[in-house]
């Protein structure tokens, strides 16, 4: 069904738009029935939005004026794409984990692909990847999305013979907002808050987030990485604010 309600479910939106959209918060606080990414009816998940996990990522770079750093991203940040992370990340009546790790599996078939632009040396450790922190709130609701990514992309890189592990290595102190902070602002901010938990001497370490805006994250997270004795080249995320710098 490509148009708007499932017939009998909910007859027309004429006879009372305020009582339609009140039935369909009703019936999606129970079970969603439109789709996370594109909100197609019928559908917690519909295929087409289901198939972004597996799209081919690009490669680009994250601007820095020390060493710029490579970025992974299964696509751009809009449309259903950026519905689906903001559902998985916010989103409590929804499971999107099978999504998110498959996801990550791409991402880490994608860095796969990429390495002869994104490479990162393995030595004799295990790849380290690394979750990007969250807030505390965050974790407490239980919505933490980047460690699901990292496992996917974990057994992509495990599949093709590389040893690797995820290492939950960096927090976030809590209290940190980044709202309404330009991104020198942000990186600045983030680099007095996101710490390394554990030494994660001489490792070679993938950062995995969710989405990169101006990459202070990402950055703010290698500064962090390289402070416990690590090297960090690449970041992989599920989107990326579009810039012109897509190497692709
Ligand atoms: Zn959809």
């Amino acid at each position: 069904m490509s148009g708007a309600f499932a017939e009998g479910r909910i007859q027309s939106r004429d006879d009372g738009g305020m009582v339609t959209s009140l039935l369909e918060e009703l019936i999606n606080v129970i079970a969603p029935t439109h789709c996370a990414g594109c909100r197609k009816w019928d559908t917690p998940l519909c295929d087409e939005c289901a198939s972004l996990a597996e799209q081919s990522p690009i490669a680009s770079i994250i601007d820095d004026a020390k060493s710029p750093m490579r970025s992974v991203a299964l696509g751009t940040y809009g449309g259903s794409l950026r519905n689906l992370i903001l559902a998985a990340k916010h989103d409590t009546t929804r499971d999107l984990r099978d999504w998110l790790w498959r996801a990550g599996h791409s991402l880490g078939q994608g860095w796969l692909d990429h390495r002869a632009i994104v490479d990162v040396p393995t030595g004799n450790k295990p790849l380290h990847l690394i979750p990007a922190p969250s807030r505390w709130t965050r974790a407490w609701r239980g919505m933490l999305i980047t460690p699901t990514i990292a496992a996917g992309a974990a057994q992509a890189i495990h599949d093709a013979g590389i040893p690797v592990v995820v290492v939950p290595a960096l927090h976030q102190k809590w209290g940190s907002s980044q709202a309404g902070l330009s991104g020198d602002q942000r990186r600045r901010s983030r680099n007095r808050t996101i710490t390394a938990l554990i030494e994660v001497e001489e490792a070679n370490c993938v950062l995995v987030d969710d989405v990169v805006t101006t990459g202070a994250t990402m950055l703010a997270c290698r500064d962090a990485l390289e402070t416990a004795g690590g090297r960090c080249f690449v970041g992989l995320s599920l989107a990326i604010v579009q810039n012109e710098r897509s190497l692709k």
